[in-house]
């Protein structure tokens, strides 16, 4: 990672929910959108902010079937969006 923003923005977020809520106690802040990169994603230690991309589209096949077709995509950021920092500066593409 080229930045520790996801660490910084998950404490800051924290901090700023213990102090609005000091009657409580286990506090906790996840902040998903991040998904590892590599060839096995399980051992990688490179993740880069993504969002989901939903697709949906209806259409008809020789039969005149209807038929829907759901898919799921991840658009995956080139730089981070918190600081804007290229997440890989060696990447080529
Ligand atoms: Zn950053």
């Amino acid at each position: 990672m080229a930045c520790n923003c996801r660490d910084e923005v998950t404490e800051s977020l924290l901090s700023a929910w213990k102090l609005k809520t000091p009657f409580a106690s286990g506090h906790l802040i996840t902040l998903d959108g991040y998904i590892p990169l590599g060839k096995n994603p399980k051992l990688s230690t490179l993740e880069k902010a993504q969002m989901m991309i939903y697709k949906y589209c209806v259409f008809s096949d020789k039969s005149g079937n209807i038929i829907s077709r759901h898919k799921k995509n991840h658009l995956i950021f080139t730089y981070c969006p918190f600081c804007g920092v290229k997440y890989d500066p060696d990447e080529s593409k």
